[in-house]
């Protein structure tokens, strides 16, 4: 099992204080979820078009790395339409009877948010097609010659589906939604906004500068933003008066060993051994986890984004491969590498 990591964007919860504070972190409004401008600018479309026709919402998909506010942006959309919200994840529906009985439950106008949708079933996946398209259910009743197929009225209901790979979801799931968003990593303006928004809902006074400097820190994740702010803010409570400046936050980070592109020993581990083995030679994913002792599903959805997304890494057909950034970042020159050897 991989090492916990502070720049990790699973939402794991470190303890039962911070899932209450990460509730009352948790936008609740269009007007409270920073940024991503152009999905709230269509969802808000959306949902005015919906209530005018007193219809529930089209199913949306929403895609893109953990943290960057998927479950979030279910909730914001619930509150905005004044619908209930269900919350499950693929892994949790094993059975098709589950889903069922999570379908048969809900009402006329409610969303169902399925988190990592894309690790649903092939037969789970079945009954959610006539699910979304139909609102019916198909359900085998006895076994054997005397089995039958019956079909139920389901409520008009909206599915939310969240995935870190729209790659990875069978065609026909995916083009039974009627909205597909990819989420974008943020600005470092927007990451700033986010830090000050969770600092002054946790009470804490952070300066400009201090709050800067966490903001690029952060990769780009308001999950990340929040983590870093609350174990910065513990810093300063043990070792200062509370207030988080300069000096409090850069000691802090390097604590945490979060370097100022944000980036962890486990990021720093895995573009080292790719120098030192591969040079800028392109490397598979497989291999890519091996150096690291990591799931490959691990490095396409915690390292890869942000590194690729700063250009650290890039993808080729064969593979990625480190940039000439990821040596001047690390302090590296080709004679560090092996790239002559492969
Ligand atoms: P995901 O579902 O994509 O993994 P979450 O929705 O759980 O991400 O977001 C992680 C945390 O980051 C949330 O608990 C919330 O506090 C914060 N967050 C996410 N998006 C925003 C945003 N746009 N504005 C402010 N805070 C956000």
């Amino acid at each position: 099992m991989a090492i916990q990591r502070i720049v990790d964007t699973s939402d794991h919860e470190d303890d039962n204080d911070e899932k209450v504070i990460e509730i009352s972190l948790r936008p609740a409004t269009f007007a409270e979820y920073v940024g991503q401008e152009r999905l709230k600018t269509n969802l808000q479309l959306a949902i005015d078009a919906a209530k005018k026709r007193n219809e529930p919402l089209d199913h949306i998909l929403l895609y893109g790395p953990p943290g960057l506010g998927k479950t979030t942006m279910a909730t914001v959309i619930a509150n905005e339409m004044g619908a209930a919200i269900r919350v499950t994840a693929g892994p949790a529906i094993e059975r098709a009877a589950d889903l069922a009985s999570i379908l048969t439950s809900l009402q006329d106008g409610d969303i169902l948010f399925i988190d990592e949708i894309h690790r649903l079933s092939r037969t789970v996946e079945e009954v959610l097609y006539a699910a979304m398209e139909d609102y019916k259910l198909d359900i085998m009743i006895g076994k054997g010659p005397g089995a039958r197929s019956v079909r139920l009225d389901l409520p008009k209901f909206t599915i939310i589906g969240a995935t870190t790979r729209t790659g990875a979801l069978a065609a026909p799931l995916r083009d039974r939604f009627g909205h597909i968003y990819r989420l974008e990593f943020y600005s470092h303006d927007e990451i700033g906004s986010i830090i000050s928004r969770a600092s002054s809902i946790l009470g804490t006074t952070i300066h400009p500068e201090a709050a800067e400097i966490l903001s690029t820190r952060a990769r780009l994740t308001p999950r990340i933003a929040n983590r870093l702010l609350k174990r910065v803010r513990d810093y300063a409570d043990v070792n200062g008066d509370g207030i988080i400046d300069t000096v409090i936050t850069t000691k802090a980070l390097g604590l945490l060993e979060v370097d100022e592109l944000g980036l962890d020993a486990g990021d720093r581990n895995l573009l080292e051994r790719m120098i030192e083995m591969y040079g800028m030679n392109p490397v598979g994913l497989n291999t890519l986890a091996a150096l690291t002792g990591d799931e490959s599903s691990t490095i396409e959805d915690f390292y890869e984004p942000y590194l690729l997304q700063i250009g650290l890494l890039e993808r080729t057909p064969r593979g990625r491969r480190v940039t000439m950034r990821a040596y001047t970042h690390l302090g590296k020159s080709h004679s560090d590498d092996a790239s002559d050897l492969v």
